[in-house]
């Protein structure tokens, strides 16, 4: 993707279009970035197993098979976090992930060989902080996305009030987990769409549902 101040690569134009479509997904071979800090967690965050996600070489929507952890974007768009906006230079060049270092837009041969192919997971990072991969799992489970998703179907065709107090009730523990680990248990905000995903309240949309909250009160809506 962009290249550094002093390199040259004669066919990239630096136009950060690359860049400006989304950062990278991690790989296995991305793992030291992480641990050694050069790429911190807070700038991450995870698309969960079962999750909605475009799939930018083959195109179109498909479900997330395992985690894809991904470098987030700026503000509400899909740029990445570490493109410079004014001279659009990488800020981590020297460190940028592998699928930065593989894409060429003028020939996606290369980045379609390791493309969703040993993704780095939650698992490989956190598994060994006993109690907080605890609490990840836990939360992987009750907010399920395969479960989400046959339970969307259901209330799309029938309304029926038990399957929507199902999916509140796992959105309101997605949301309540997330207030309650940044209160209590000293987290910093930027690291729960790391830990946890994307807020529920957000990705049921993909599923087309919305919450309408009044308060601490959640309905169920269908998206028209
Ligand atoms: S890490 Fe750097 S090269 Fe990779 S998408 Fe972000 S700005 Fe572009």
């Amino acid at each position: 993707m962009q290249r550094g101040k002093h390199q040259r690569i004669e066919e990239c134009q630096q136009c950060g279009t690359c860049c400006e479509k989304g950062g990278p997904a991690f790989h296995q071979e991305d793992k030291p970035l992480i641990e050694k800090g050069s790429i911190l967690s807070k700038y991450l965050f995870t698309i969960r197993a079962g999750e909605p996600v475009y799939e930018n070489i083959a195109g179109g929507l498909t479900r997330a098979s395992s985690d894809i952890i991904k470098i987030k974007g700026k503000g509400d768009t899909w740029r990445c976090w570490f493109l410079n906006e004014k001279n659009k230079n990488c800020e981590i060049y020297d460190n940028r992930p592998l699928e930065c270092r593989v894409l060429k837009c003028w020939d996606t041969k290369d980045i379609e060989t390791i493309y969703l192919r040993d993704l780095l997971t939650r698992k490989d990072l956190i598994s060994k902080i006993a109690g907080l991969w605890d609490l990840v799992e836990d939360h992987q489970q009750r907010c399920d996305y395969g479960l989400l998703e046959t339970l969307s179907s259901t209330f799309k065709d029938s309304h029926d009030k038990a399957t929507e107090e199902k999916v509140l009730e796992m959105i309101r523990y997605d949301a309540h987990l997330r207030i309650l680990i940044v209160k209590k248990g000293n987290m910093a905000q930027g690291m729960l769409e790391f830990l946890f995903g994307r807020p529920m309240l957000k990705t049921i949309v993909m599923f087309g549902l919305f919450v309408q909250q009044d308060g601490d009160h959640y309905r169920l809506r269908i998206k028209s």
